[in-house]
């Protein structure tokens, strides 16, 4: 069977979206893609990622700094709580059980909150970087160069240790959260990749890899890594669940 992939939904006027993108990603790379709609409850979460193999957090509007115990700065963009409540128990949820994640820009940084790490609230107002991260140009065009650290998830997709990205952000990774490890940077130090360590794939990225897969075989690996974590998964319950009868 197919890998079932979560892939949390944005809130707009009209309702709760999928990104087109994210979901042809994850379709093309092996994955059957689902809604997740920020109405969740709590209780449902554990439920939930039972039948789930795995959860895409994809970008949106910035994490409530309450989160990881900031007051708001007048540079914080729009809140969404409900993404922020569901999303936070979701990461919680998939990191405890090994439920592999690829976090997505906004997803990189739940999943960096909800393991315990803050973010830059605005990149511009709190670093003296004079990098361009809010990029102008096409989302299919890589405006910045990463370095990727080589032993990682990351580097083992890509197959090497720099290219390029990219970027739509005005936050950022702060303090790492614990358990975590820094896979991926911007050339003035920008954290652009995270994963958590000893668990089977649990990739934040900064940047977009769904704008670049069809034109950059690197994304494209990247996504067909995140299948492939979500297939073992896949087959290693199917395989408990032989057990079981
Ligand atoms: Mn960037």
């Amino acid at each position: 069977m197919k890998p079932l992939i979560g892939i949390a939904c944005s809130i707009e006027e009209s309702g709760f979206t999928v990104g087109t993108d994210y979901a042809r990603a994850v379709h093309s790379s092996g994955g059957i893609p689902v809604a997740l709609p920020p109405v969740i409850a709590d209780e449902l979460v554990p439920e939930l990622l039972e039948r789930l193999d795995g959860l895409l957090l994809s970008g949106g509007d910035d994490v409530d700094p309450v989160h990881y115990g900031e007051e708001i700065l007048p540079e914080n963009g729009q809140l969404e709580p409900e993404r922020d409540r569901v999303e936070l128990a979701l990461a919680r949820e998939a990191l405890r059980r090994g439920v592999p994640i690829l976090g997505i820009c906004r997803g990189m940084q739940v999943l960096n909150v909800a393991a315990g790490g803050s973010l830059y609230q605005d990149i511009p107002s709190q670093t003296s970087t004079r990098l361009q991260h809010r990029q102008r140009a096409p989302r299919w065009y890589a405006t910045h160069g990463i370095t990727i650290r080589p032993a990682s998830v990351l580097a083992a997709a890509f197959g090497v240790t720099a290219t390029r990205v990219n970027s739509f952000h005005h936050q950022a990774v702060r303090r790492v959260a614990p358990g975590f490890a820094v896979t991926a940077q911007a050339p003035d130090g920008i954290i652009e990749g995270i994963e958590a360590e000893g668990h089977p794939f649990a990739v934040g990225v900064q940047w977009h890899p769904e704008c670049l897969f069809e034109r950059d075989p690197l994304q494209a690996a990247l996504f067909r890594a995140f299948i492939a974590a979500a297939e073992r998964r896949s087959a290693a319950r199917a395989g408990a669940g032989e057990d079981a009868v």
